[in-house]
């Protein structure tokens, strides 16, 4: 029997390896280490479909997509191939692909803006494609530049965009939804030598407060969404399918959402597939401070919202006066005295495209 070897990983900190844009593959040749948007092959649909109204863009059960989406694939010999703006529709996968068995996918979601002064703006996508990269190393999928990936974004929101988000619409959006899966077609655990790239736009509904308020249910005891040493922070798809069984009994009880908590602690972490605010008074010895509360980043625990962030700076530029930013843990018991002491002044959560309540059942994280 073959001796086993352990290795341990403290040996190897800080040996982290640069990414080069081309690397030699064994056999000499250059691998394409990154997809470039100048590559772009366009083959244009040639039957461009009509767009919905906007009251039945999204009744349906399926999402409606833009006529275009952009499509690359990657080899582990070759690298990646040049990217293609094509015709929305089916993809062609074996069944034995990847991504089929061990959830190798992720992807991000973002929106495009037809603004009230007629133009159409991307949120951040900035921060989306370099948290996409995050992402694909921690399922072993091929890197790429993230300013390649929000080339390509651009590209198919200004081929799509000016027809799909019609000037008379102002306030609508499109969501962006890129995704990277592992499309080699071999059973057996290991990383995936091929994988594809694709972007599309659809229509998503709009995320608007639920009347009276949205309704958290905490998690079930036996149940969390994410641990320590996990893949949290990662928009990884198996974050998200073992969390549908808890949000579907929440909903069935009458809640839109899980508030995941973690631990025996209980501390407060995300609330679905968005993060979770909590805004309240200090107790009075410790000066009864006003303070916006949210978990913090650094367990990894919890996925690094653009939403999330973005509040943050808000918050920080403009309401550092009255209220103060804290990113700790907390615990459930803290939000419950809280709330017992009159202490509590807000909760919210933050995403793209939160979900929305019990009465719908579009959820998108
Ligand atoms: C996508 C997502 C969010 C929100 O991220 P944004 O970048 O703000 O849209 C928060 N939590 C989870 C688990 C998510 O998947």
């Amino acid at each position: 029997m073959a001796p086993l070897l352990v290795s341990h990983p403290s040996s190897q900190r800080g040996s982290q390896e640069k990414e080069d844009l081309a690397a030699p593959t064994s056999n000499g040749n250059t691998r394409v280490a990154t997809f470039e948007a100048s590559k772009l092959i366009y083959n244009y649909t040639a039957s461009p479909r009509s767009v919905p109204d906007e009251d039945n863009a999204c009744s349906g059960p399926d999402t409606i997509c833009t006529d275009h989406m952009v499509t690359c694939t990657w080899n582990a010999s070759k690298g990646w191939d040049f990217p293609e703006l094509k015709e929305y529709g089916p993809l062609a996968i074996m069944p034995t692909a990847s991504v089929l068995h061990y959830a190798t996918e992720c992807f991000e979601g973002l929106k495009v803006f037809r603004g009230f002064d007629g133009k159409l703006r991307l949120f951040r996508p900035d921060c989306n494609t370099q948290r996409m990269l995050v992402s694909t190393k921690r399922i072993a999928l091929p890197a790429f530049d993230p300013k390649e990936l929000e080339k390509l974004i651009l590209t198919l929101v200004s081929v799509d965009g000016p027809k799909w988000l019609p000037r008379e619409r102002q306030g609508s959006f499109l969501y962006i939804r890129p995704a990277i899966i592992g499309t080699q077609p071999q059973l057996g655990v290991q990383t995936s030598k091929q994988a594809m790239l694709f972007i599309t736009a659809s229509f998503n509904p709009r995320m608007d407060a639920p009347v009276g308020g949205m309704r958290l249910h905490t998690s079930p005891e036996d149940m969390v969404r994410a641990w320590v040493g996990g893949f949290g922070y990662a928009k990884v798809g198996a974050n998200y399918g073992p969390s549908l069984l808890a949000t579907q009994e929440a909903r069935d009880r009458g809640f839109s959402q899980i508030l995941w908590l973690y631990g025996r602690e209980g501390y407060c972490t995300e609330a679905g597939a968005s993060n979770f605010f909590i805004i309240w008074r200090t107790k009075a010895s410790e000066n009864g401070k006003l303070q916006l509360l949210t978990a913090p980043l650094d367990e990894r625990l919890i996925l690094d919202g653009v939403t999330r962030r973005s509040v943050i700076a808000l918050v920080r530029e403009r309401l550092t006066e009255e209220l103060e930013i804290v990113e700790r843990t907390y615990t459930i018991d803290e939000v419950i005295e809280a709330h017992n002491d009159g202490r509590l002044v807000e909760a919210f959560v933050s995403g793209t495209a939160v979900c929305t309540y019990n009465t719908s059942d579009h959820s998108t994280p």
